[in-house]
C-alpha cells in the first residue's frame, strides 16, 4: 500500500488499538491528550503482543504523565536557537528542525514537548528564516535535517528544500535524521530516492532499537538508500525494557550491518520530561558496550553517548580499560586480561598538538 494511505489508517488514540493491545491502566487514554499518539499500520503489525518491544515504544503509559524526574527541555534547545526550529550548537554543524509530523509518535522523544503537537510550529516562513541563518552562516558545513521526521514531507518538497540547501555554498554534508526505514519503510520509494540521490554528498542516521524492527521492508528500504550511495547510519536510544541488555543490542547491531546500516551512537536516554520511566543507569550502557567491544566487529559499535543536560553536547562514554596512567599504561584487554604499554611521555610531549 502506499505510504499516503497507510498514514491515513493511523491508530490516535487508545480505543482504536484491538482490544488485545489496550493499555491495562484505563487511564493511559487520557495520555494522548498531551502526548500524541500515532501508531501506523505498519508499525502496529510489529507487535506480536502486549508488553513487547515494539509496543512499549508505540503504546501510551500513564506513567508519562506521572514523571516528576525529568525536565521538558533537557538539552537546551530552545535557547540555542538563533531563530525557531533551528539549533546551532556545534560550530560546524546545525540541527534544522523541518516538520512536526513522524510516521510514528515514539514515547520515549527527545523533543516529545513538541513533536507532533501544536507548540511546534513549522511554516514556510520558519523554513526560509533557516534557510537565510544557514546562508548567514559560512562556519555550518554539516546540517543535519531532522524534525519530526523529514521523509514525511512529499517528494517534490523535499526536492526543493534539498535544492535550497544544495545552494547554499559553505554547506558541504546535508544528514537527513529519519525513523522512516523503521517505522514506514514503504516511504522509501524509488521516487524518493532519486530525490534524494541528486544531492550528495547526503548522509542519512535513521533510528532502530530493536531486532523486531529489521524485517524484510526496512531491509528493503535501507537497501534502496545504500544502493543510491547514501551512507546510512543508526542512532539507537537504551531503553528499559526495551533493548537494556547486551544480547538483544548485539544482535540489533549484527542485523544492522547485514542490512549495511552502520551503528553511529547509542544514546543514553535523555532527561526527557514523560520518559523517565525508559531510562536506564549508565552502568547498564557501559556494561553493554564491554560486551560489544572486541567481541564484534568494530564495524558493529556504536558511539556510546550521553547527551549532557543543559546543551553541553554529547559526551562520549566508553568502559575504563586503563587501571594505570604513568610511564607504563596498564590495562585490561576485551577480555579482561592486563597488558601493558611503555609510555613516551617526556619525548613526545609537545611536538603534535601543543605549541
Ligand atoms: C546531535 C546533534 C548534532 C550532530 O552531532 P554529531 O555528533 O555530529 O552527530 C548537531 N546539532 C545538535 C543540536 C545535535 O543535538
Ligand atoms: S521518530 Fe524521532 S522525532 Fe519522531 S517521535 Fe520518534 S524519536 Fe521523536
Amino acid at each position: 500500500m502506499q505510504w499516503r494511505n497507510l498514514l491515513k489508517k493511523n491508530i490516535n488514540s487508545i480505543s482504536a488499538l484491538p482490544p488485545a493491545l489496550q493499555p491495562d491502566n484505563e487511564e493511559a487514554a487520557r495520555v494522548v491528550t498531551r502526548y500524541p499518539m500515532r501508531i501506523n499500520p505498519y508499525y502496529l503489525s510489529l507487535i506480536r503482543k502486549k508488553q513487547d518491544p515494539i509496543w512499549k515504544q508505540a503504546v501510551p503509559d500513564i506513567q508519562e504523565l506521572n514523571d516528576t524526574v525529568c525536565m521538558a527541555d533537557p538539552l537546551g534547545e530552545e535557547h540555542l536557537s538563533p531563530v525557531p526550529n533551528l539549533v546551532h550548537k556545534y560550530p560546524d554543524r546545525a540541527l534544522f528542525l523541518v516538520t512536526s509530523q513522524c510516521a510514528m509518535y515514539c514515547r520515549f522523544c527527545t523533543r516529545k514537548r513538541k513533536v507532533g503537537t501544536k507548540s511546534m510550529v513549522i511554516s514556510q516562513d520558519t523554513i526560509e528564516a533557516g534557510l537565510d541563518y544557514l546562508k548567514k552562516t559560512p562556519a555550518v558545513r554539516d546540517v543535519l535535517v531532522s524534525g519530526g521526521d523529514p521523509l514525511l514531507l512529499d517528494d517534490d518538497y523535499l526536492d526543493w528544500l534539498l535544492a535550497s540547501l544544495r545552494a547554499i555554498p559553505s554547506i558541504e554534508i546535508i544528514r537527513i535524521g529519519t525513523r522512516a526505514p523503521c517505522t514506514l519503510p514503504m516511504r522509501i520509494t524509488t521516487r524518493l530516492v532519486k530525490v534524494l540521490k541528486r544531492y550528495h554528498p547526503l548522509y542519512i542516521n535513521t533510528h532502530f532499537n530493536h531486532p523486531l524492527e529489521i524485517t524484510e521492508e526496512s531491509s528493503r528500504a535501507c537497501t534502496r538508500l545504500a544502493d543510491a550511495g547514501i551512507p546510512l547510519g543508526c542512532q539507537t536510544v537504551l531503553l528499559r525494557g526495551v533493548n537494556d541488555q547486551p544480547e538483544i543490542i548485539q544482535e540489533l547491531l549484527r542485523k544492522l550491518l547485514m542490512i549495511r546500516v552502520k551503528p553511529y551512537y547509542l544514546f543514553q536516554g535523555d532527561m526527557t520530561r514523560g520518559t523517565n520511566h525508559f531510562r536506564t543507569s549508565i552502568e547498564c550502557g557501559l556494561d553493554i558496550m564491554r560486551s560489544i567491544i572486541g567481541h564484534m566487529s568494530g564495524l558493529a559499535v556504536p558511539t556510546y553517548a550521553v547527551d549532557a543536560p543543559g546543551g553541553g553536547g554529547k559526551i562520549p562514554l566508553t568502559p575504563n580499560y586503563i587501571k594505570e596512567f604513568g610511564e607504563k599504561l596498564v590495562f585490561s584487554n576485551y577480555c579482561g586480561l592486563t597488558c601493558s604499554y611503555d609510555n613516551q611521555r617526556t619525548e613526545n610531549r609537545g611536538q603534535k598538538t601543543e605549541k
